[in-house]
């Protein structure tokens, strides 16, 4: 299944249009690329990969990416740039990193990849490496708002205690270089020190898991069902009792089930463990999509207000999570995803509650990553900016323009950039990936 395609907005139609081209190249005004996005049987890249530097990982790396096209330094077009900079200890080999890209930085393809591969700074040996490591984040973070056309640069730390064979970075890699992370830049990825089992299908990784979503009626939640459904999952589409037939609509789309379920009610956690036990012998994945926005500014907000987002965002998320890792209606080895917002970490005017909630999903993630740890369970986060939904068309013109425009990929996402991001977080060979937050906001001015 080819992964869907809004229709672009008004400005990006614009643009396209042959006046519209003229006056923006006249004008100089920004021009959003139209980004690759997956479809099954088409190349990861855009072009040939050129790996560097002269790390732990390099070698390794050359394996791991064996059936990516190749490219030599010469190269006129890349379609990913990938340095190992794990052999930087000092400050001042930092000068590597220019070495590598800038001799080639002009030749990325559109849509093209940068890959920076470091140290986690936490886990290094010395001060001077721990800050040399620390550095690399703000120099991927810049390329990512200097290189144009719909490319992106990631930093993905690895554990020094992960085996070279570097099954554990894997996913992350294949993900990372791939048209699935269209709208994913300027994130940092801390990869541990486990190994991994590839899947026997890189197109199939959930062949076998049963996935539960919740708000998957419509939006983000409908589009994350359609996702883990094409990567082989069985999906549980949940959402409130009122989503009846658009539940239903996405349930027969994937050729999952619909379960009605208000996660804020009090026996929600208790009802979903039962479904899961007696239909499925429990799930492998769940995925906390469901939230909403009750937006005022303090001043003008109220309780109920206040409650209800807290309630949906925030503690509906933890008390299912808990409950059905208590029951083993999760399973040992499974995955917890959760649904964040940049507004979580950024704040956002009139967004006290939702911020709130969001910024708690972040703190949830970290706090039980160690605990889920011990039953092998991973848990993530997603924080989406700026994504083409029903919740981002209801915000007034100039706002939702600012939005859009206020990032280095220049245009909002589509929701199957957040769905694909879950379905990396929710896959099998990403077992070394726990407490990440990964933003899905094409590098957003806001919360940078
Ligand atoms: P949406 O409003 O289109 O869909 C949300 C779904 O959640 C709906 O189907 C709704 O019925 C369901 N839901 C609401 N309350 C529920 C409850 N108590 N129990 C079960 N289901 C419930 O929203 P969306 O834009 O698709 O957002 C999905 C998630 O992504 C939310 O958590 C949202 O906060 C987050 N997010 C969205 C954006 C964006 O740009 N759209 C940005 C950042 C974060």
């Amino acid at each position: 299944m080819a992964a869907s395609k809004g229709a672009p907005d008004l400005y990006s139609q614009f643009l396209s249009s042959g006046p519209g081209a003229f006056i923006a190249s006249k004008a100089g005004l920004p021009r959003p690329e139209n980004l690759r996005r997956y479809k099954a049987g088409e190349p990861p890249l855009a072009g040939p990969v050129l790996i560097g530097g002269k790390g732990r990982l390099v070698e390794p790396l050359r394996v791991l990416l064996s059936d990516y096209p190749a490219a030599q330094a010469h190269d006129t077009t890349f379609g990913a740039l990938v340095f190992d900079a794990t052999g930087i200890t000092q400050v001042t080999e930092l000068e590597q990193l220019f070495e590598f890209f800038q001799p080639v930085i002009r030749n990325l393809a559109s849509c093209a990849r940068v890959v920076v591969l470091g140290t986690t700074p936490e886990e290094t040996s010395s001060v001077d490496e721990h800050v040399a490591q620390r550095a690399l984040e703000g120099f991927t973070r810049s390329v990512g708002k200097e290189i144009k056309r719909g490319s992106t640069a990631q930093l993905v730390y690895v554990s020094p205690k992960a085996s070279t064979g570097l099954s554990g970075v894997e996913s992350t890699l294949r993900f990372l270089l791939s048209a699935k992370s269209a709208f994913v830049d300027g994130q940092v990825i801390v990869v541990g020190d486990e190994d991994s089992v590839a899947p026997a299908n890189w197109d199939k990784p959930l062949d076998g898991k049963v996935a539960v979503v919740t708000g998957a009626a419509r939006g983000i939640g409908a589009t994350i069902a359609e996702v883990l459904a094409r990567d082989g999952a069985h999906v549980i589409c949940a959402d409130i009792p009122a989503a009846g037939e658009a539940l239903s609509a996405t349930a027969n789309k994937v050729g999952g089930t619909s379960l009605a379920l208000d996660v804020t009610a009090d026996d929600a956690a208790e009802v979903l463990a039962a479904h899961l036990l007696e239909r499925h012998g429990g799930a492998d994945i769940i995925v906390h999509n469901a939230g909403i926005t009750r937006d005022k500014t303090l001043a003008n907000m109220d309780e109920g207000r206040w409650n209800m987002v807290i309630g949906v965002n925030l503690l509906a998320p933890q008390k299912i999570t808990e409950h059905l890792v208590a029951k083993g209606a999760l399973k040992e080895g499974g995955r917890v995803v959760d649904v964040s917002s940049i507004a979580g970490i950024a704040g956002n005017r009139g967004q006290t509650n939702y911020g709130t909630s969001k910024a708690g999903v972040i703190g949830l993630v970290h706090a039980e990553a160690p605990v889920l740890a011990q039953k092998n369970i991973t848990i993530n986060a997603v924080a989406p900016g700026f994504i083409e939904t029903a919740m981002t068309a209801a915000i007034p013109f100039a706002t939702r323009e600012a939005g859009r425009r206020m990032s280095s990929l220049l245009q909002g996402g589509e929701t199957v950039d957040v769905a694909e991001t879950v379905a990396y977080f929710a896959s099998p060979a990403s077992n070394a990936v726990t407490g990440q937050v990964v933003r899905v906001c094409g590098q957003s001015l806001l919360g940078a």
